[in-house]
C-alpha cells in the first residue's frame, strides 16, 4: 500500500510538504499553525473529525526523536484513509467513535532541525548551540535556546529543577534543562494554549524510549489512566512503566499543569531504542 507519508528526515520543509500533500489528497483534513518556534518555524496541528474533546497526539518534543514526527503523520494518514474508505474515523469494539483526533506532529521543530543539520539550523542561536554541543548534533533534544521542552511545563517544575541540578545541569544544555521559568519557551506555550483552548480528553506524547508506556506523573492521576495504559500495552506489546517521577512525560506534564483545565490523561508511548529523560 502506497503512502504519502514516506520515511525521510523530518525537516520542517519535508513535514510541510507531507502535511499539505495529505490535505490535497484528503480535503477533510484541517491544518492550522498553533504556534511558532524560537527560530520562527511553524508548529502545525492537524485535525481529523469534529468534536469538543479531541484526542491529542504530540510528536517531536525531542530533537533526536524526529522519527516520532513521521509516526504521528503516518497515523494521521491511516485515519484519513479509513475515513475516506469507510466513512468512519475509527471503530472501537465494534462501535464507531466520533471523537476527533488532533495531531501536533512536531512540538519542537528547531530541535529536530538541529539534530538533523547541526548548529547552523538554529539561526541567531547557532553560536549557543555550537558551544553546547560536545558530540554529534543528533544527540540534541532541546529547543534552539538549550531548553528541554519536556522539562519546561508548569508541572512539578521546581522538583524537576532539583533533579536537573543533581545531575549537574544548571543552564542551557542539549537535553534536560527546564528553562529559567516554567513555560518560558514558545513551543511550550503553544502546547499549553492548545490544551487550554481544546480541552483534550486524552493526550499521548510520542518519544523514542524503548517500547515502554509511561502512564503516570505526580499525584494528579485521572482514574482511568491505568486501564487505558493497559489497553495500549495489550495492543502494542509495550510494557508499562510505573516510574512516576524520574522519567515523566510531556503528556503528563501538560495534563498536570495547574494552569491547565485539560482533562488530559497522562500516557506516554515509546518507540525505538533511544534513551530520553
Ligand atoms: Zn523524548
Amino acid at each position: 500500500m502506497d503512502y504519502i507519508t514516506k520515511p525521510q528526515p523530518m525537516t520542517t520543509e519535508n513535514q510541510r510538504k507531507m502535511i499539505f500533500s495529505l490535505q490535497d489528497a484528503y480535503p477533510a483534513l484541517r491544518v492550522r499553525t498553533v504556534g511558532r518556534s524560537l527560530c520562527d518555524r511553524p508548529i502545525y496541528a492537524l485535525e481529523i473529525g469534529r468534536s469538543a474533546d479531541p484526542l491529542l497526539i504530540a510528536g517531536g518534543t525531542h530533537g533526536q526523536e524526529w522519527l516520532t514526527c513521521l509516526l504521528a503523520l503516518r497515523f494521521a494518514e491511516a485515519l484519513l484513509r479509513a475515513q475516506a474508505e469507510n466513512g468512519l474515523l475509527w471503530l472501537a469494539q465494534g462501535r464507531s467513535v466520533t471523537r476527533s483526533v488532533l495531531i501536533v506532529p512536531c512540538v519542537n521543530p528547531d530541535g529536530v532541525e538541529i539534530a538533523l543539520r547541526g548548529p547552523e539550523a538554529a539561526g541567531d542561536y547557532a553560536p549557543l548551540v555550537a558551544s553546547l554541543l560536545a558530540g554529534s548534533p543528533d544527540d540534541w533534544n532541546a529547543n534552539a535556546r538549550g531548553v528541554d521542552i519536556n522539562h519546561n511545563f508548569d508541572a512539578n517544575w521546581e522538583a524537576l529543577r532539583e533533579l536537573e541540578i543533581d545531575s549537574g545541569i544548571t543552564g542551557p544544555a542539549p537535553r534536560r534543562y527546564g528553562g529559567a521559568t516554567p513555560e518560558s519557551e514558545p513551543e511550550t506555550q503553544a502546547m499549553v494554549a492548545l490544551c487550554n483552548a481544546r480541552l483534550p480528553r486524552m493526550l499521548i506524547a510520542l518519544h523514542s524510549q524503548g517500547r515502554e508506556i509511561f502512564w503516570r506523573y505526580s499525584e494528579r492521576l485521572p482514574p482511568d489512566s491505568r486501564a487505558l495504559a493497559e489497553l495500549f500495552s495489550a495492543a502494542s506489546g509495550y510494557k508499562l512503566s510505573d516510574n512516576a517521577d524520574s522519567l515523566p512525560s510531556a503528556a503528563s506534564r501538560i495534563g498536570s499543569s495547574p494552569r491547565s483545565t485539560s482533562r488530559a490523561i497522562p500516557l506516554r508511548s515509546g518507540w525505538g531504542g533511544i534513551r530520553c529523560r
